[in-house]
C-alpha cells in the first residue's frame, strides 16, 4: 500500500536556506518528504495544492534542521560527571562508568539523547557508538546519521576476534535502516595497536565506509604517541610498541594510511603547523568540539591557523559526559565567546559561517550533503523552526544569540517535535 500523498506549507517571519539569502515572510512547500518550493510566502502559497496543511510561525525563523557530527548518545546519562576537570581524571571516571553500563542502559541513554537532539532541532548525527545501541535508538525516533561503531584493541592477540565482531555488527545492521549509514570508529591512536588499526582501515576501505577517530586531543596523548612518555605509558602499556617513534598523533595516523577525505578526526587540539598542513592536504574533516575541549582542559584548537590552511572544519557538541547540552546553537555561542577572548588563536567568523558549520558543512562531513543541510528544491524536508521574536531585522543574529529549543522539528516531511503555544 502506497503512502498517502501529503502537502505542507511552513510559513515563518524568516526563512534561512543557508545556500541562498534569508527571505523575510518566507515559506517552504513540502510535498511528501521533499522540499518542492521555498521563497516569499505569497509566491509559495500560490503553488500549494488545495488542502495543504499550513503552519505559521510569525515569530519564528525556519532553517534546515541542524546536524551534529559528533555525539556519544549512549553517554547521555553520564551528564552528572564533574566539568571542568582534567582529561586524565575524567578518563579514569569514564572507564568505570562505561564498564558498569549494559546494552539496555546504553539504549535507554541513547533514546534520551535522540529525543534531546530533536528538541534542539537536530535530525542528523555522527554518532560514536560503543555498544551499537544508539543505532536502534536513532532508528526508533527516525533520525538520520552515520553510526561509527567504536573499535578498541589494546593487544594484537585480540585482533581476529575483535575485527570479526565489528564486521558482523556492520553486516547485521547495515540494511536495517534507509536513514542510517554505518561506519567504523577506531577509537583513538592510543587505544588501537598499529596492526589492528591497519586491519580496520582495510576493512573500511573494502566496504567503502567512513572512519572517525578521536585524535590529537590531549597533551598526554601526544606525549605517548610521539615519545612513549608520560603517565599513559603506565596505563596503556605496550599498545604502541610497533609504531614508529617521533611522530605526532596526526603524522602517525598518516603513517598508518588513515587520512583521506572519508576520514573524520575529532578534536585536533594538540596540532602543530606540519600537522595542520597534512590535514589540509589529505582533505580530512576535522570535527571541532570547543566546549568539550574546555571542560576536559586539553587546550584550544588553533582554529585561525586551520582555516587559513584550508582545513575542512565542522562543529559538534560531543557527548553529555563532556559537555553541557546537545544543542549545536549552544556550541556556536561558546565558540563565539572564545573568539572574543582569544582573537589570535580563534578568529571571529561571520555568524552565517558558524551556522553553516552546524548545517551544510556537518552534513558534508558525514555524507548527507545531497539530502539535507540546506533548504533547496529536491532536498529532504528536514527542517527546524526556532522562536526569535517579532520584527527581527537580522534572523541569523537572532537565531545564533537567542535560539534555544526548537519550536518545530521535521524529518523527511514528518513533524517529530512540536512545542505548543
Ligand atoms: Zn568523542
Amino acid at each position: 500500500m502506497g503512502k498517502k500523498f501529503s502537502a505542507k506549507v511552513l510559513r515563518a517571519q524568516w526563512v534561512v536556506p543557508i545556500t541562498s539569502p534569508p527571505v523575510k515572510d518566507g515559506a517552504v512547500l513540502i510535498l511528501n518528504d521533499t522540499i518542492f518550493a521555498f521563497g516569499k510566502a505569497k509566491e509559495v502559497l500560490k503553488q500549494a495544492p488545495s488542502g495543504a496543511q499550513k503552519l505559521e510561525f510569525p515569530e519564528g525563523v525556519l532553517v534546515p534542521s541542524l546536524v551534529n557530527p559528533h555525539t556519544h548518545l549512549e553517554n547521555t546519562h553520564f551528564f552528572g560527571i564533574k566539568k571542568p576537570q582534567s582529561f586524565n581524571s575524567w578518563l579514569t571516571q569514564m572507564v568505570k562508568l562505561v564498564k558498569s553500563q549494559s546494552f539496555d542502559d546504553a539504549f535507554k541513554a541513547a533514546k534520551d539523547g535522540a529525543t534531546q537532539s530533536l528538541s534542539y532541532g537536530v535530525t542528523c548525527v555522527g554518532e560514536f557508538s560503543r555498544f551499537g545501541a544508539s543505532f536502534f535508538a536513532l532508528k526508533k525516533f527516525g533520525l538520520k546519521g552515520t553510526v561509527f561503531k567504536e573499535f578498541i584493541c589494546l593487544n594484537d592477540s585480540e585482533i581476529e576476534t575483535k575485527v570479526a565482531e565489528l564486521e558482523s555488527w556492520l553486516d547485521a545492521v547495515k540494511s536495517q535502516s534507509s536513514l542510517l549509514k554505518v561506519a567504523v570508529g577506531p577509537h583513538a591512536p592510543y587505544t588501537v595497536t598499529p596492526n589492528a588499526f591497519k586491519v580496520v582501515l582495510d576493512l573500511a576501505k573494502s566496504k567503502d565506509l567512513q572512519i572517525c577517530i578521536h585524535a590529537a586531543e590531549s597533551p598526554s596523548e601526544r606525549k605517548l604517541v610521539e615519545g612513549r612518555k608520560g603517565i599513559w605509558r603506565f596505563w596503556l602499556g605496550n599498545v604502541l610498541d610497533d609504531a614508529p617513534l617521533g611522530l605526532s598523533p596526526i603524522r602517525y595516523l598518516n603513517w598508518l594510511g588513515a587520512l583521506n577525505s572519508k576520514t573524520l578526526l575529532v578534536h585536533c587540539v594538540q596540532v602543530d603547523d606540519n600537522d595542520i598542513a597534512l590535514l589540509a592536504e589529505r582533505g580530512v574533516w576535522v570535527v571541532h568540539c570547543p566546549r568539550s575541549n574546555f571542560n576536559l582542559k586539553v587546550g584550544m584548537m588553533p582554529l585561525a591557523k586551520m582555516l587559513s590552511a584550508g582545513v575542512k572544519i565542522c562543529l559538534a557538541t560531543d557527548g553529555l559526559a563532556s559537555t553541557e547540552s546537545l544543542s549545536p546553537l549552544d556550541e556556536i555561542r561558546f565558540a563565539i565567546k572564545l573568539s572574543d577572548e582569544h582573537p589570535k588563536i580563534y578568529p571571529s567568523l561571520s555568524l552565517s559561517r558558524w551556522l553553516r558549520m552546524v548545517t551544510l558543512d556537518s552534513a558534508s562531513a558525514i555524507g548527507f550533503e545531497k539530502e539535507i543541510g540546506s533548504i533547496e528544491r529536491g532536498k529532504h524536508a528536514d527542517l527546524a523552526v526556532f522562536k526569535i521574536g517579532s520584527a527581527i531585522d537580522d534572523p541569523i543574529e537572532a537565531l545564533v544569540f537567542e535560539g534555544k529549543g526548537a519550536k518545530l522539528t521535521m524529518v523527511s516531511g514528518e513533524i517529530v517535535h512540536l512545542v505548543a503555544t
